[in-house]
């Protein structure tokens, strides 16, 4: 028994299977079939990737809002609060459209 990549999600499965056990792909040499999971996979890829950078931005904005709460910046709690939510948005952001950069490519 040897492992291949499944031709729509990119999962290892066995080359014995008959469809694949992560996205239910039926391999069976129909390649319509396997072309609109593909395109599927692709567009989850795509959704996930989106809601990521969507994520990140809010806590950027969210930390950004904390540190500065009414117009003047805080030196509670909140200030170490704000920058460190800023940095995780910030860097998370970044990774984020590097995954997208990826993806596009391929
Ligand atoms: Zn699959």
């Amino acid at each position: 028994m040897a492992l291949i990549d499944c031709p729509a999600c990119g999962k290892r499965i066995s080359d014995k299977a008959k469809s694949c056990s992560h996205c239910k792909v039926v391999l069976d040499g129909n390649s319509e079939q396997i072309e609109s999971a593909q395109r599927i996979a692709s567009i989850n890829r795509k959704t996930q990737l989106m809601n990521h950078s969507f994520l990140a931005l809010l806590a950027f904005v969210g930390g950004f809002a904390l540190w500065f709460w009414g117009g003047e910046q805080a030196e509670n709690w909140r200030k170490p609060a704000g920058i460190g939510l800023m940095a995780v948005g910030f860097v998370g952001y970044l990774v984020t459209r590097v995954r997208i950069a990826l993806n596009k490519r391929g």
